[in-house]
């Protein structure tokens, strides 16, 4: 039986206002685990844009938005952080139907949400620069933190509220202006937010938030020239795109990309922690996640057993009904996404890895679900240990030395994150500070907190998220030289050759 499911219908949020397409077009969202239409929104193009835009440009240079103190500021996160928890229930809803991710990991997911939108309300009265007394009798220099302007941000459909509001409070805690554009498949959480921002009484244009396509929608935030800097998660390839759209006016880029990160096992780890991390850290959120614990590299003295406690494990990992609350991983986003993941498993399979479990659509009524899958036998080399898959998917790899983990760790275009697992504190160190990464978990994975900085190396990102120097990213440097007193006239200067 097809389950009842109300249509939520939207609109978008331009300088206060809740408004439709100029084209009067809209599309719509179909559950992935449903496959029932779940939500309509406007469908905006270029004209949209330049509004929301426009709006958000207004209200930075003549609205009261940066100016206000940084207290008033932090009032506002707060109410918006309470509302996200009142309303968390709905939110999760929205969430899962949209995305295909389980009920109770969508909650937390809210939770985690208000902790970083009230993370970022202390921020908001500690934006501060420098002063420099040690210029000499005359002078005193200093340094002031003012806001960027106008950022975009593009967001992905993975953890729709959650990396919008890695984002929003952090930009609007400095003082920005904002135009959104969350993803064509999950823009629901973000509209919510913008309810949630008008009843928190922000001003009109502080943020305006657009649905619409990649194309035009992102595309016109990335090279539009009234926009000072653009803040942007999803694909590399996207984000290649993003840098170069956004040359026209060299506004400033903060990236935040795939990767494909490893979790290295050593002989001497407490292998049953590490085996819960390895499990969690491939299947969560379908495998659909940037954070991924996608490659796994095991000591070859223990990588048998190990692999073997993996696949059972694997085995008994509840997939489907995404409003159990038991069940741990849910439905793949949409069909292009499936494909990827079965054409990489095939890829798989013809490069020489061994299919260990796994690997094909699970057999349901409704919606796109996919098995829990294992390789073995993977070389460092192999498409299925370099490239992101988003599926759920693991590779394993062996190794028999840290420096040969390391050199296997660090061959890939990516540089998101990395898990450790050693009793050996020197080994712990030694490898963390080896890997070019952006994070790096020792004897745990994929934990995460507001007070700390999340980004990537080398194609993973460029910039920072989170913790108090995302301040850094959504502010500019102005120095001021205030001179004292009488200044020595350069006309009348004395020759001091003589
Ligand atoms: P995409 O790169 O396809 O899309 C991301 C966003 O960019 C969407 O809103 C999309 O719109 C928009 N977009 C598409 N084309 C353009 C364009 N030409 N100019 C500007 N914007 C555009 O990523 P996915 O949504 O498929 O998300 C998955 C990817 O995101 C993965 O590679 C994953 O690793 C990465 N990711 C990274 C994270 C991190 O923090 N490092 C966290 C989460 C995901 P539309 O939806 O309409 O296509």
């Amino acid at each position: 039986m097809i389950p009842k499911r109300e249509t939520k219908q939207y609109s978008m949020w331009i300088n206060g206002l809740w408004v439709e397409a100029q084209n009067g077009k809209r599309f719509t969202r179909e559950s992935p685990s449903e496959g029932v239409i779940v939500g309509e929104y406007p469908q905006a193009d270029k004209a949209d844009t330049d509004a929301a835009v426009a709006a958000a440009r207004q209200a930075f240079d003549e609205g009261l938005w940066p100016h206000m103190p940084g207290v008033e500021r932090a009032r506002l996160l707060n109410r918006v952080a309470d509302a996200i928890r009142k309303e968390r229930d709905e939110l999760a809803e929205i969430e899962v139907l949209e995305s295909g991710k389980p009920i109770s990991q969508a909650r937390d997911e809210m939770d985690g949400c208000a902790g970083l939108w009230e993370y970022a309300a202390t921020l908001a009265r500690h934006i501060y620069g420098d002063t420099y007394n040690n210029l000499g009798k005359d002078m005193i220099g200093m340094i002031l933190r003012e806001p960027i302007g106008v950022v975009s941000m593009i967001t992905p459909w993975n953890f729709p509220l959650l990396i919008i509001s890695q984002k929003l409070p952090f930009a609007l805690a400095a003082g920005c202006t904002a135009v959104v554009k969350p993803s064509e498949l999950t823009p629901g959480t973000t509209l919510r937010l913008g309810k949630i921002l008008e009843a928190a009484g922000l001003p009109n244009g502080v943020v305006n938030i657009v649905t619409g396509y990649g194309v035009p929608v992102g595309e016109r935030l990335a090279n539009h020239p009234n926009v000072d800097m653009i803040s942007f998660t999803g694909s590399t390839n996207v984000g290649r795109t993003v840098v170069q759209a956004s040359s026209g006016n060299l506004k400033k880029v903060e990236l935040e990309l795939g990767g494909k990160n490893p979790q290295i096992v050593f002989a001497d780890a407490d292998l049953d922690a590490a085996l819960d991390a390895i499990v969690f850290g491939v299947y969560f959120n379908m495998g659909e996640c940037c954070n991924s614990g996608s490659r796994l590299l095991i000591e070859r003295s223990i990588a048998q057993e190990l692999t073997a406690r993996i696949i059972e494990r694997s085995k008994s990992v509840p997939v489907g009904d995404v409003f159990d609350e038991r069940t741990k991983v849910g439905a793949i986003v949409n069909e292009a996404q499936l494909k990827k993941i079965s054409s990489y498993v095939e890829l798989g399979q013809q490069e020489g890895a061994a299919l260990k479990l796994g690997g094909e659509r699970l057999t349901t009524e409704r919606g796109r679900f996919f098995q829990p899958t294992v390789f073995d036998q993977v070389s460092p080399t192999m498409a299925i240990a370099r490239e992101e898959i988003f599926g759920p998917v693991l590779s394993i790899v062996t190794f028999d030395t840290p420096e040969e983990a390391i050199r296997i760790a660090n061959s890939t275009m990516y540089g998101l994150s990395a898990g450790v697992w050693t009793r050996n504190v020197n080994t712990a160190f030694q490898v963390s500070r080896s890997i070019r990464a952006g994070t790096i978990w020792i004897n745990t994975f994929m934990d995460g907190y507001p007070e700390l900085s999340f980004g990537g190396y080398k194609e993973s990102g460029l910039g920072r998220e989170l913790g108090r120097f995302a301040i850094d990213e959504f502010t500019e440097l102005k120095t001021i030289q205030l001179h004292l007193g009488a200044r020595t006239n350069w006309w009348h200067r004395p020759d001091s050759t003589k």
